[in-house]
C-alpha cells in the first residue's frame, strides 16, 4: 500500500517537473480556472443544504426572469452568497497562481468564477467570464453599485436612486457573456504557450472552447483536476490532484 502511494508522488513529481520545464521567464500562460479552486477554499455550489436556499436550483433564481418576477428574492439570494464568499479566503492554489505572474512573462487568469479569490490573491490580469458577485448595476441608467453595501429602498429591495432595481453585474442563465470579456479570453488563447486548465469540468460553453483554440494555436495543454474531465483528453500533461497542492509545487520548482 505504502509503494503505491510512493510511486503516485514520484508520478506527480515527476509531472510536476515536466510542466515546470515548459515555463520560464518569457513564457506566456493562461489559466483557465472553474468552481474546483474555489471549493478548495470553502466556497459552497449553492445547491441544496444552504437553510432556506435549500428550497430552490441555482438556476432558478440566476435568471433575469426571477429577478423582475421577485426581485427581493433574487436580490435576497444574492446577499447570502455575497456574505459567505467574504468570509472565504483565496488559498494556496490563488496565491501560487499569482506568484507565477512575477515569474513568467505573462499569466493570464481566465475564470468561470464569481468570487473575486483571484484579485485577493494578487493576479493582475483576470478575465472574469461569468462576471463579479461583487459588482452590481442598475438595471435602467446603468449605475454601477460595487461592493457589500447596497442602497435599500422602503421595501426592502435594492433600488438606484433613478428608481431602477439594482442587480448582480454576474452573466445568467440564458445570458450571453460580455463580449469584450469573450474577446480577451479568446486572444489569450491565441498566444499563449502553455494553458493550464484548473478545477473546471469542460462542460459549460464558451469557456469549454477555450483549450481548443490554445490547441490550434500550439499551445502545451495541462490539467490540474482530481477528477476526469471533458477537456482530459485534449491535454499533454494531466495531473489528478488538488490544485492547492500542485500549484505551490510548480512555482517552488521553477524558482
Ligand atoms: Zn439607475
Amino acid at each position: 500500500m505504502q509503494g503505491n502511494v510512493d510511486d503516485r508522488l514520484e508520478r506527480m513529481q515527476e509531472l510536476i517537473i515536466q510542466v515546470s520545464d515548459c515555463l520560464n521567464s518569457d513564457s506566456k500562460i493562461a489559466v483557465l480556472t472553474g468552481s474546483g479552486i474555489s471549493s478548495e477554499s470553502g466556497i459552497p455550489t449553492f445547491r441544496g443544504k444552504n437553510g432556506i436556499w435549500e428550497q430552490f436550483r441555482p438556476e432558478e433564481l440566476a435568471n433575469f426572469n426571477a429577478f423582475i418576477k421577485n426581485p427581493l428574492l433574487v436580490q435576497s439570494w444574492y446577499k447570502h452568497r455575497r456574505e459567505i464568499i467574504e468570509k472565504v479566503q483565496p488559498n494556496v492554489g490563488h496565491y501560487a497562481l499569482a506568484e507565477l505572474d512575477d515569474l513568467v512573462s505573462d499569466c493570464w487568469i481566465i475564470t468561470q468564477n464569481i468570487d473575486n479569490l483571484h484579485q485577493m490573491a494578487g493576479s493582475r490580469h483576470v478575465v472574469e467570464l461569468h462576471g463579479n458577485v461583487f459588482k452590481n448595476y442598475c438595471i435602467e441608467c446603468g449605475k454601477r453599485y460595487d461592493g457589500i453595501d447596497l442602497p435599500k429602498s422602503v421595501n426592502s429591495m435594492y433600488q438606484c436612486e433613478c428608481g431602477g432595481l439594482i442587480r448582480p453585474d454576474v452573466v445568467w442563465f440564458g445570458e450571453l457573456l460580455s463580449e469584450t470579456e469573450q474577446r480577451k479570453a479568446e486572444q489569450y488563447c491565441q498566444i499563449c504557450q502553455v494553458l493550464i486548465s484548473i478545477g473546471t469540468s469542460g462542460v459549460v460553453y464558451p469557456a469549454a472552447g477555450l483549450p481548443f483554440i490554445a490547441r490550434e494555436n500550439g499551445a502545451f495543454l495541462v490539467e490540474i483536476n482530481p477528477e476526469p474531465t471533458e477537456l482530459s483528453s485534449l491535454m499533454d500533461i494531466i495531473i489528478r490532484q488538488e490544485s492547492g497542492i500542485v500549484l505551490p509545487l510548480i512555482v517552488e520548482s521553477i524558482r
